[in-house]
């Protein structure tokens, strides 16, 4: 049987999360879909201290104090990998492999996903040396070689993690000056162990049957080419939304991002969109967090607009 609610969630990221806590608040009923568990990218992030209310946290345990107040007043929590939407006449129709579940309204906070290099070697030695995840596999590298691809926020924060367990860390940039917020940039040119090589850019991850032992890079500006051993490649170059479920309504710019406006409507009513997911200038927690009580509330007037219609 198709079950129906007020509101359908789709993701259990902070904006989800804080999306549900709002709606379901407001007395509305609440389905909150997740194909994972729930946190979203703040369980690959280890320590959190651009969170307001804690000095520090790690992510994990900021997810499940999340978790545990977005689930206070009733919002179901369920698993679901959403292949699409069906929009029909005021029924927002979700569908999560053999389910389908009818919401007055949607709210997507979908995130995003780590965007992959493309070079020979990423995909052969995934798992093998070759990570999206310091927090998730960086124990594996305890007293290794490793480098980090990437000069933006992640990068930099999670090769500052590394420099605690691995022995030396090498962060390849393909500039020669970091995008990364300037407290960590300077977190990371203090510690000894941490090395750039700029403007470069890998060229093939190698390593024997087994596992990674080097990285292939080149110099952009001189050409010259070289090789870097290492145990472990942690890549971090940018991310990409997840929304190719929702392709067909209509909602996604030319790069997949969701426009919105302040309200987090998206073109189609009924339908907001919170967090990493809309296209927005600023990628953070506390932005996913604003995001989702916005949509929370607006989402409590769009459904009762509906049943004033009738
Ligand atoms: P990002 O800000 O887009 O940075 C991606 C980095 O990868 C850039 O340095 C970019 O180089 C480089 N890059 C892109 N494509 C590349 C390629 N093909 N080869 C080599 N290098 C490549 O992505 P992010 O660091 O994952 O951050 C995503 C969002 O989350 C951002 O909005 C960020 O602020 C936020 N975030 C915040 C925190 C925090 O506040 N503590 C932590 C993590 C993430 P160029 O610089 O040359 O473009």
């Amino acid at each position: 049987m198709t079950k129906k609610y007020d509101v359908i969630v789709i993701g259990a990221g902070p904006a989800g999360m804080t999306a549900a806590l709002y709606a379901s608040r407001a007395e509305l009923s609440v389905l909150m879909l997740d194909r994972g568990i729930y946190g979203g990218q703040m369980n690959n992030t280890a320590e959190i201290e651009n969170y307001p209310g804690f000095k520090s946290i790690l992510g994990p345990d900021l997810s499940k104090e999340m978790y545990d107040s977005s689930t206070q007043f009733g919002v179901e929590y369920g698993y679901g990998e959403v292949t699409g939407i069906e929009v029909k006449g005021d029924e927002r129709i979700v569908k999560a492999g053999d389910e389908e579940y009818i919401g007055s309204a949607v709210i997507i906070g979908s995130g995003s996903e780590y965007r992959k290099l493309g070079v020979p070697g990423e995909e052969d030695f995934a798992g093998r040396g070759v990570s999206y995840c310091a927090v998730c596999d960086g124990a594996f590298f305890k007293g290794e070689d490793v480098i980090v691809v990437g000069g933006g926020d992640s990068a930099i924060q999670e090769a500052t993690y590394l420099a605690n367990l691995a022995k030396t860390v090498t962060v390849i940039h393909r500039r020669s000056e970091l995008r990364a917020q300037k407290i960590l940039q300077e977190r990371a040119f203090d510690r000894d162990n941490i090395n750039f090589i700029w403007d470069s850019n890998v060229e093939e991850i190698q390593g024997d049957d087994k596992k990674v032992n080097q990285v292939k890079i080149k110099n952009n500006q001189t050409g010259e080419e070289k090789v870097v051993p290492a145990a472990g490649v942690f890549i971090y170059v940018g991310i990409l939304p997840l929304t190719n479920a929702f392709k067909n309504v209509g909602i996604t710019d030319d790069a997949g991002w969701i426009d919105t406006n302040d309200l987090m409507e998206t073109k189609v009513p009924g339908i907001f969109a919170v967090g990493d997911v809309r296209k927005k200038h600023l990628r953070q927690i506390t932005t996913a967090v604003g995001d989702g009580g916005i949509a929370g509330q607006g989402v409590f007037d769009y459904v009762e607009s509906l049943k004033a219609k009738k």
